[in-house]
């Protein structure tokens, strides 16, 4: 795989080359991207600023039939996309064509969505008089997007954008921007005219600054420290920002919850998709008199788990994405230890056929909500175990930590399913089902500083990719 940047319909070289290894086998290269320079960042702003005007009035039916277009691209291309993703990113295969599809899936529903595009009318509180409540695009907007979703979230944010009448610049993560510059194929074929979708791969520290303060709105997704900068960054231009950022997600499991259910949720909210998920569950809340089962059951569901190269087709959890994640996840898992968390499962690499990067999903016991293990994020597969009383103290627990992604609850007892629900501080609340895994048709986001700036996907996204603009209308009829 060979990529290049796309600025104003043109496929361009740059300054320098990244190449991406795939993380089931580091011997393998994937993919040789072209790095874009500042000054065709700066290119790519300008070519979306002179788009605007025609794609912020172009017909509605006419984007909606190419969003659809896309869209159909992304389903029928989805077992090649979700390879490449596969081996770029390390996710399995089945996890990595399901991401595609979802890709696929939300340029349908924005398809749809430019169709209904929002507006309200008011009678005046003045005689002769009406009032016009009109969302007109935000302008040009730039996508700054993680690797660990490298094609829905480009997919989410591109679409959204486009449907709205915004025109586009998006910057991948440099680990894994293959897919992005698929999806960059796909909209140039589907017609898209020049200069509404731009791409810049690189080194986000490096082409960030420009992005933010040359667009109108930026919508980030990353960690929760990049989000800050960016939120920062944005300060002197006053630049719209839309951040969707790191999670520390707790998994409540009481007394009268069903054993299989808590069990599967926790084992994949924890482990699943190597446990990169913003909206994984790195806490598991346990009360008193269910927690010995519940831990017998979760080192049954671990040990089951077959770790492996992301193309074979038993392989249920691939590898760690990068070596940096890779190292990091080490160390804190070293750190947890030191502080006196029990490792009762997993943390260790393990070898498989390939040279990969593969990391024994992990659990921890007897840890405590004051640990660094339950306080920051580790993208990685790990559940920490922390034992409490009662869902008062569940509840407690649970919401004392900065972030607030999601969150959940496995119970049998709807009172006590709703108290949490009410209770939860975060931006998302699940109940017998895991703390990961959403539908693109409502809202998704958390609360600062999991997240800042309004929602993504579903109609929420018309908040942050449109402004509001309200018309008096004196037209004298009485
Ligand atoms: P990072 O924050 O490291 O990077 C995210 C993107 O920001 C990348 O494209 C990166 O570029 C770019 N970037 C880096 N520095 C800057 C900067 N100073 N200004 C502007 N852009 C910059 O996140 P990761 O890629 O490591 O992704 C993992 C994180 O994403 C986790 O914390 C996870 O929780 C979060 N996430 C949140 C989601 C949500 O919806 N809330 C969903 C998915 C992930 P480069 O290519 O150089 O890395």
């Amino acid at each position: 795989m060979t990529g290049q940047n796309y600025i104003d319909g043109q496929w361009r070289k740059g300054g320098s080359v990244t190449e991406t290894i795939n993380p089931s086998d580091l011997n393998e290269t994937v993919g040789r991207y072209a790095d874009a320079t500042l000054s065709m960042a700066e290119e790519a702003l300008d070519a979306a600023r002179r788009a605007l005007p025609g794609w912020r009035a172009s017909n509605i039916q006419a984007r909606s039939d190419l969003l659809r277009k896309v869209g159909d691209a992304l389903m029928s291309e989805a077992q090649s996309i979700g390879a490449l993703l596969a081996r770029e990113e390390g996710k399995t295969l089945a996890e990595a064509v399901g991401e595609t599809v979802r890709a696929a899936q939300v340029f349908h529903y924005y398809a749809g969505e430019a169709l209904r595009h929002p507006g309200q009318w008011y009678p005046s509180l003045r005689d002769g008089l009406n009032v016009v409540v009109s969302y007109e695009p935000v302008g040009v907007v730039s996508a700054i997007t993680p690797w660990n979703f490298p094609i829905a979230i480009p997919a989410w944010k591109t679409a959204a954008a486009l449907a709205y009448g915004n025109t586009v610049v998006l910057k991948p993560s440099e680990f894994a921007p293959g897919c992005a510059v698929r999806l960059t194929e796909i909209l140039e074929q589907a017609g898209l005219p020049k200069g509404v979708f731009n791409l810049v791969m690189g080194d986000g520290r490096a082409l960030g600054p420009t992005l933010i303060s040359g667009a109108d709105a930026v919508s980030f997704t990353g960690s929760t420290p990049t989000g800050r900068k960016v939120l920062e960054q944005a300060a002197p231009t006053m630049t719209k920002v839309q951040l969707e950022l790191g999670g520390k997600n707790p998994f409540v499991v009481l007394d009268d919850a069903d054993l299989d259910t808590a069990v599967s949720a926790a084992a994949q909210g924890a482990w699943g998709q190597t446990g990169q998920r913003c909206t994984g569950s790195e806490r598991i809340i346990v009360t008193r008199r269910i927690h010995d089962a519940f831990v017998e059951r979760m080192m049954q569901a671990a040990r089951e788990l077959r770790v492996g190269h992301a193309l074979d087709a038993d392989t249920q959890i691939g590898p760690v994405a990068t070596q940096p994640q890779f190292a990091k996840n080490l160390a804190a898992f070293a750190s947890a230890r030191e502080e006196g968390a029990e490792l009762a499962f997993g943390g260790t690499p393990i070898e498989g056929r390939t040279d990969g990067l593969y990391l024994a999903p992990a659990l921890f016991l007897n840890t405590s909500n004051a640990m660094r293990l339950n306080r920051e994020e580790v993208f990685g597969p790990v559940g920490a175990i922390i034992k409490v009383e009662d869902l008062d103290e569940a509840i407690a627990v649970a919401n004392d930590c900065e972030l607030a992604l999601s969150s959940g609850i496995a119970t049998t007892n709807l009172s006590h399913a709703e108290k949490f629900r009410r209770a939860s501080k975060a931006g998302v609340v699940t109940v017998n089902t895991p703390t990961a895994g959403v539908d693109y048709h409502v809202p998704f986001g958390g609360r600062p500083p999991s997240g800042f700036g309004g929602r993504e996907q579903g109609q929420g996204a018309a908040e942050f990719f449109t402004e509001i603009k309200t018309s008096y209308v004196n037209h004298g009829v009485m």
